[in-house]
């Protein structure tokens, strides 16, 4: 059995969390895989019209995992948002997950 005490939760986010996460750079890194490399299985492509009401979860991993709308069909979307992480990066998770 795993020591339960090493496992981080998956944290959902609220809109202001997420803004301090991540610098500048991040977001636009963020911004380009939203806009440009969420799939939507009933669209079959990149959703057209982009993603709509999403959710960021912080993973037990500290990945950042979105779940959202396809902007064109509806359907559930969902993408592991793999952006370089800065130095900060790691400091500012633990600032939120000590909240
Ligand atoms: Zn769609």
């Amino acid at each position: 059995m795993k020591d339960i005490m090493l496992e981080e939760e998956e944290i959902e986010l609220d809109s202001l969390q997420f803004d301090n996460l991540l610098n500048k750079e991040e977001k636009d890194a963020f911004n380009y895989l939203l806009n440009h490399t969420v799939f939507c299985p009933n669209c079959s492509q990149i959703c057209p019209q982009g993603v709509v009401d999403y959710n960021i979860i912080l993973t037990d991993a500290n990945e950042i995992l979105m779940k959202g709308k396809c902007g064109k069909c509806g359907s559930g979307v969902t993408r592991l948002m793999l952006i370089e992480e800065d130095a900060g990066f790691k400091d500012r998770v633990k600032d939120i997950r000590n909240k």
